[in-house]
């Protein structure tokens, strides 16, 4: 047997991460360092959210630019990894019954490559998308991520990529240093206490964790990825925080490994 592969949770942040370097792209390139190499990356971004579960099937995946606003550059940028229509097909089956929709045409988010173009800069791992169903409930997302479970024995490095506290109207757009909003720091505290006591459940019930909770997860796209993560814990297994910060006074940079630090 191979190596198991951790999983891991990415903040992504401001787009402009994507060209820029800083101390959270920095530990992202990190990162690729202190885990075994993946044969493939499955990622759950805040940015597929739909009204479907579907999987990316495209050979050639495109990188979308899925923002407004930002400089040229940004849009200019493209991440030619490969796609993966074997592991689409096996996510497919992995989630049985769930009839997951195959999508031969969607590309790659930005939730997706703003962050793997640090981790992986040479883009030569295949990458595939499963998208968020808004539809259903935390708890679904919550279970979908423990029947992916297998990937991680077939050296597929599941990523999740949102923040966990994510409120653009709060946001301090021109000054990114501002201290942290006091909800936003308990918030993402009693979340990682949560993480680290093991406490699936009640990090899947965040919405009866009253008005930290309210304005840290004011819609569920971005908490959600963090879901599928947790989902993908095995007994004993440590939760790690690779990355943290806070930018923008409301925006959660944080990190979660599953099984970064275990060693055999
Ligand atoms: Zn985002």
């Amino acid at each position: 047997m191979g190596e198991v592969m951790p999983a891991v949770f990415f903040g992504h942040g401001n787009p402009m991460n994507a060209i820029q370097s800083n101390t959270y792209t920095e530990s992202w390139a990190r990162f690729a360092e202190s885990i075994p190499r993946p044969k493939a990356i499955l990622t759950i971004s805040a940015h597929w959210y739909v009204s479907e579960t579907a999987v990316s099937g495209s050979a050639f995946p495109e990188t979308i630019h899925d923002f407004y606003g930002f400089p040229r550059e940004l849009f200019e940028v493209t991440w030619p990894a490969l796609g993966s229509p074997e592991l689409a097909e096996r996510v497919q089956k992995l989630l049985q019954p769930l009839g997951v929709r195959f999508d031969a045409h969607r590309g790659l988010d930005h939730g997706t490559w703003a962050v793997l173009c640090h981790v992986f800069p040479d883009a030569d791992i295949p990458v595939v998308q499963l998208s968020i169903d808004e539809r259903k409930p935390a708890e679904f997302h919550y279970e979908l991520g423990k029947l992916l479970q297998p990937l991680r024995d077939e050296g597929v490095l599941i990523v999740g990529s949102g923040n966990i506290v994510h409120n653009l109207r709060a946001y301090a757009w021109d000054n990114e240093k501002i201290a942290p909003f006091d909800w936003a720091l308990r918030f993402e505290s009693a979340a990682r206490k949560l993480m680290l006591e093991g406490k699936d459940r009640e990090l899947a019930d965040y919405s009866s964790m009253g008005e930290d909770a309210r304005l840290s997860v004011p819609s569920p796209d971005h908490y959600l990825p963090l879901l599928y993560i947790l989902g993908l814990r095995r007994e004993h297994e440590q939760v790690s925080f690779p990355v943290e910060g806070i930018e923008g006074g409301a925006l959660s940079m944080l990190s979660v490994c599953i099984g970064c630090g275990d060693k055999k």
